[in-house]
């Protein structure tokens, strides 16, 4: 009896260790999928895991996103039947089939347009296949990036090239001995400079807008009255305006002061007007005014000008965008200069915008926040 006694203490003490051990595996099991649970909801890739027969086990909340559907609809279903697109599906296929990792770029037209890297990886068991684990990365806004940097090198080079090549054509004319003809070597020499200056413009407008860029800029911000620096703007184009008769109003308070970067904020008011009057007719106007608004000063440059089609509108303020290419060009323009007005309007925390109807005019505007 007492053998009896001892071996059953045994043997319940050696359940107990058994029933300890258990509980701690189990303990760990929870505390390792508590873990792996949080760092799949956190991740900004798509997870998504099938099995050997591409039936859905499990998704994160991006891969929710991505496709806009809901885990609990799509859990034990054929991949394909959860999700309408073929080339994942194949490289799904194409895994389990030869077991390697597969790595792809697609271009995701459902539900939206978008670029995606996808890696897809075996998973094994016992040395046998039994499911893929598929890792998708957005990749939209780095392509869109890439794009914008290539489009913007392509514009840079571009513009560079065309006055060179004209200024290295009429140098050429000149040494093969058009030089011996006065008239004509003058007014060759004349298109040179006027070549050469645009080049200087289109680098100083190239190294304005990388400096503002940059975000290295510092504001010098100061209290100044706009109608002043208004008035020294407009007389800095008398003789154009004079020449083509075109008239040129302000009507500021004359008290209004605003707080900005006095030089950058001129630079603002030298593009808008400029343009007010490069792309105006002859005998049209020009009319600078502001509104005050809740909490900001609204400052609209208007003109009598060909105005924009509505199609170039949203447009307009990026970088090189021209409604007529040739004609900014014939009239010394760059392509820059509402980029650059743009950009350090942002940089006061106000925006831009503009109103026109083609044939009968534009207003270009921006807010400065309202001195406090
Ligand atoms: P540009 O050096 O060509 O003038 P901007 O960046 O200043 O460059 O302007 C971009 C384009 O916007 C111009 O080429 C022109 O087509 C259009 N634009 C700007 N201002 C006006 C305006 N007041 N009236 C009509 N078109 C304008």
């Amino acid at each position: 009896m007492k053998l009896f006694n001892a071996g059953l203490k045994k043997t319940i003490s050696d359940l107990n260790s058994a029933i300890e051990l258990l509980n701690k595996r189990i303990n760990n099991l929870e505390d390792e999928n508590i873990r792996m649970h949080t760092i799949l909801n956190s991740m900004v890739e798509g997870v998504i895991l099938v099995d050997a027969d591409s039936r859905v086990l499990s998704l994160n909340p991006t891969a929710e996103n991505i496709f806009n559907i809901s885990k609990k609809n799509v859990l034990g279903i054929f991949f394909l039947e959860a999700f309408p697109n073929n080339d994942i599906a194949e490289i799904i296929a194409q895994v389990l089939k030869i077991g390697e990792v597969v790595s792809r770029e697609l271009v995701l037209v459902w539900p939206m347009q978008k670029v995606f890297q996808v890696n897809a990886s075996p998973l094994f068991k016992s040395g046998i296949i039994n499911g893929c684990l598929l890792v998708i990365h957005d990749i939209t806004e780095i392509r869109l990036l890439e794009t914008m940097r290539r489009d913007f090198v392509a514009n840079v080079s571009h513009e560079l090239k065309t006055p060179l090549t004209s200024i290295k054509g009429f140098v050429e004319t000149l040494l093969e001995g058009a030089m011996e003809d006065k008239e004509n070597s003058i007014n060759f020499l004349k298109i040179i400079d006027n070549h050469t200056d645009r080049l200087n413009t289109l680098i100083n407008d190239l190294l304005d807008l990388s400096h503002i860029e940059s975000k290295e800029i510092v504001l010098n911000k100061d209290k100044f009255v706009l109608a002043g620096l208004v008035n020294e703007v407009v007389m800095g184009f008398k003789s154009q305006t004079k020449k083509r008769g075109i008239e040129v109003k302000f009507d500021l308070p004359p008290g209004l002061e605003i707080l900005a970067d006095k030089s950058k904020i001129e630079q603002v008011l030298v593009n808008f007007i400029s343009n007010a009057i490069k792309y105006n007719k002859d005998k049209g106007f020009v009319r600078i005014y502001s509104e005050q608004l809740a909490d900001k000063i609204k400052i609209v440059v208007e003109d009598s000008g060909s105005g924009i089609p509505a199609k170039d509108i949203p447009r307009i303020f990026e970088r090189f965008y021209r409604v007529d290419k040739a004609r900014s060009r014939e009239l010394g323009g760059t392509g820059l200069g509402l980029s650059i007005v743009k950009h350090i309007i942002e940089l006061h925390s106000g925006s831009v915008g503009v109103e026109s109807v083609e044939g009968l005019g534009s207003k270009f505007w921006f807010t400065i926040p309202n001195l406090i």
